[in-house]
């Protein structure tokens, strides 16, 4: 796989300021914003930056928190995970692996009858195609 890579200033000018705060500034939307948490539709959230194909609606699940959840990715090799211990809490980032986007993070308190993770993603890093 090839990485995208472009200066601050290219992402600036092709992002939207919100997108832009969230994917390379490591920002939070704020919860119950997204007009992707009610989506249910069979399609594929794309990576909002690259396009990189990132997860199915067959993996989103209605967490309660506000925020697009998945219980896994649509390829192991979809996304990257790396450790964060900003704001005094341990947690693991999720990237988009194309273009290193910032996602969202992923916890361990996911569906227990599947993977028992839960990828909870902003829905601002994503662009959804319905199939
Ligand atoms: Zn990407």
């Amino acid at each position: 796989m090839e990485k995208v890579k472009k200066t601050e200033a290219e992402w600036k000018a092709e992002l939207s300021p919100e997108q832009y705060e969230i994917v390379r500034e490591k920002g939070t939307e704020a919860p119950f914003t997204s007009e992707l948490n009610d989506v249910k539709a069979p399609g594929t959230f794309k990576c909002v930056a690259c396009g990189q194909p990132l997860f199915t609606s067959e993996a989103k699940f209605e967490s309660g928190t506000g925020w697009p959840s998945f219980d896994r990715p649509m390829d192991e090799s979809a996304v990257d995970t790396e450790e964060d211990n900003s704001f005094l809490m341990r947690r693991t980032e999720v990237l988009c692996s194309r273009c290193d986007a910032h996602l969202g993070h992923v916890f361990d308190d996911g569906p227990a009858d599947t993977t028992g993770k839960r990828f909870c993603i902003n829905g601002c890093a994503l662009e959804f195609d319905e199939s």
